[in-house]
């Protein structure tokens, strides 16, 4: 697990908690593109050492599974989400690209108190 990927994270979500005035976050929402075991622990593990004097001090982590995501490079660079693997750009029809595997998780949403 690379701290800094997780760092930037957790710096997206102080900016956010920031912004909003909050005094703490309560839960981390992760979106996780690898599922494995090991590299949602490994979160976890870098993202309690690395909150520890911030607001995301002991923060909730929850995850969820993403199914398989894509980008399109036809139209503007969206990035969308897709079971399918011939996966089809919403917004132009051209197939997407797979993001490539070694983002491993994105921030999807903080609730702060
Ligand atoms: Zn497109």
């Amino acid at each position: 697990m690379d701290v800094e990927v997780v760092r930037a994270m957790l710096n997206q979500a102080l900016a956010e908690a920031r912004s909003r005035g909050a005094n703490r976050i309560t839960e981390l929402h992760l979106v996780m593109y690898d599922s494995s075991q090991e590299t949602e622990a490994a979160i976890r593990k870098t993202l309690d050492e690395l909150s520890s004097n911030t607001l995301a001090e002991n923060a909730q982590v929850i995850t969820r599974p993403a199914p398989s995501r894509f980008i399109c490079w036809n139209c503007c660079g969206l990035r969308f989400e897709s079971d399918d693997p011939q996966a089809v750009c919403p917004n132009c029809g051209q197939a997407g690209l797979l993001v490539p595997a070694d983002v491993t998780f994105a921030l999807d949403h903080i609730e702060v108190a």
